[in-house]
């Protein structure tokens, strides 16, 4: 038992979306743009969530893909960028276009086209910004250096969020509170089920990732030039890893190395670290992978610079703040996605959201392959209202990869682009509900459409508010 204590109450707005990465992002935009007062909390000094605190540099694709890829010449540049994705048109956009829009005129990110694979390299520290200013132009307040350790009100009916902070316990009490952690933490603070991983309880690895710099590209190319069996797109060196394992100097439970061009052309980012049987809702796990995966990552850097052409000179110069989660809890809502409605780009009537990007699951067994599986070509499905809503909670929505789904759909919808759109969506929702008085599941999903519309969402051709 610990003892009681007293907290001071440091809000009353309409909507408390805790947590700051996309979905978070997201959620605030499109609640304080449908009229309701927000307020937004994140545990860390920043905002972004994965993309900056874990260093998620490259934004996965949210295009469909109309035709394939084209083979690319001997003679063009090497990009560091997907070559496998095809032309195709974008299936999000909102809040996404905002953030967007501003990391270019920045610098801090390179647009999607066939040349990046329709994948958007961004800058973490320019991101951090631009985020910032999105909040700032929507008008949302914000509460740093909060972590949300629980909630209060009546067992599945939460009224508010406990807040551990410098300033001592505070709550934050409002008509609707959207969980944007990824873990889900509010929600299951509040007794809502949920589920974790596969049948057999495992999830997908940590993967600590980190940025190099004073990277020679001219050389690095010139190697794949000479080896064009080693390098495909953004991963490869099959061969000098196994010349290094073989001397003892790497133990990695990849086959390959896998990194990523940045906007800037002396640095790649690398997400070539692994660590499985770990969850990152375990504070045990999470540390026990912080070690792990920075022992890999002095590997990693160690072996570039002696048998990698171009990374003679290269250091890392920053890891991130934390390890990559990339799978924990998946609330269970009022309809759980399912790989079929991925796979077979299913509409749905409640639509909010849509997603075009693969099934994509880095082996929970720590094996060491990835299974992708694509849409059919032109393909996108749909993410129905139904499943940013708790089955059993009231008062709360859950947005980006803590939404219903199974562990296949989840490996899609959990990318930064999708996340950011189901995030906002649940902060329309909170905010109609918040003005209209009723629960967020009596909210009408017309009504959701037409502000998600009226704000440029991407929601196809299914709506039944049109
Ligand atoms: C290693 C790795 C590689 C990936 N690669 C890609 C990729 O290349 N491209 C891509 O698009 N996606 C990629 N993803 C997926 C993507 O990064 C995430 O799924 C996405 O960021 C999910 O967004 P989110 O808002 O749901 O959660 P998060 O990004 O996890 O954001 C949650 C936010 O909530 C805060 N928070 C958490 N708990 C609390 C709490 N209790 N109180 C207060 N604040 C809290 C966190 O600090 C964080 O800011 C990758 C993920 C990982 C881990």
């Amino acid at each position: 038992m610990l003892p009681a204590r007293r907290g001071r109450v440091a809000a009353r707005p309409d909507v408390v979306v805790v947590g700051g990465g996309p979905s978070g992002i997201g959620a605030a935009v499109g609640a304080a743009s449908a009229g309701a007062e927000v307020v937004l909390v994140e545990r860390y000094g920043f905002l972004g969530g994965n993309a900056t605190a874990a260093l998620v540099m490259p934004l996965m694709s949210w295009h469909n893909e109309v035709r394939g890829a084209r083979a690319r010449g001997d003679d063009e540049p090497l990009r560091l960028l997907p070559s496998d994705h095809g032309p195709g048109e974008p299936v999000v956009a909102g809040a996404l276009l905002g953030l967007m829009g501003r990391l270019l005129k920045s610098g801090g990110a390179i647009a999607p086209s066939e040349e990046t694979g329709y994948t958007v390299p961004i800058d973490p520290e320019a991101y951090k910004s631009a985020a910032l200013d999105l909040l700032d132009s929507a008008g949302v307040n914000y509460l740093m250096h909060a972590f949300a350790s629980g909630v209060t009100g009546e067992p599945r009916q939460p009224e508010g969020v406990v807040l551990e902070t410098k300033s001592g316990p505070l709550a934050i009490e409002a008509a609707v509170i959207v969980d944007c952690t990824g873990d889900g933490d509010v929600a299951a603070a509040a007794g809502a089920a949920y589920d974790v991983g596969r049948d057999d309880g495992l999830v997908q690895p940590m993967t600590l990732m980190f940025r190099i710099v004073e990277f020679e590209r001219q050389r690095f190319e010139g190697y794949v030039r000479e080896r064009p069996d080693q390098w495909k797109g953004v991963c490869g060196l099959w061969e000098l890893i196994e010349q290094a394992r073989a001397a003892g100097e790497l133990d990695l439970p990849r086959e390959d190395l896998l990194f990523f061009a940045t906007p800037h052309e002396h640095e790649v980012t690398f997400n070539s670290t692994r660590v499985s049987g770990v969850l990152g809702t375990d504070v045990f796990d999470l540390t026990r992978a912080e070690r792990l995966a920075r022992q890999q990552m002095a590997q990693i850097v160690r072996f570039l610079n002696k048998r990698v052409l171009g990374f003679e000179r290269a250091y890392a110069v920053q890891s991130g703040t934390q390890i990559g989660v990339r799978e924990t809890r998946r609330i269970v809502g009022e309809y759980s996605l399912t790989a079929a409605d991925v796979l077979r780009s299913r509409q749905f009537d409640d639509v909010i959201a849509r997603g075009s990007y693969p099934i994509d699951i880095h082996d929970p067994k720590g094996g060491r392959g990835t299974l992708l599986e694509r849409l059919p070509i032109g393909g996108a499905y749909d993410i129905p209202l139904r499943c940013l809503i708790p089955r059993d909670v009231d008062g709360l929505l859950v947005g980006g990869r803590c939404i219903s789904g199974s562990h296949e759909a989840h490996s899609s919808y959990r990318v930064t682009p999708i996340a950011l759109a189901t995030g906002q969506a649940a902060g329309v929702t909170a905010a109609l509900a918040a003005g209209t008085r009723v629960a967020p599941r009596d909210v009408a999903a017309g009504a959701v459409q037409r502000a998600l519309l009226e704000q440029g969402a991407d929601l196809g051709d299914r709506v039944i508010a049109r």
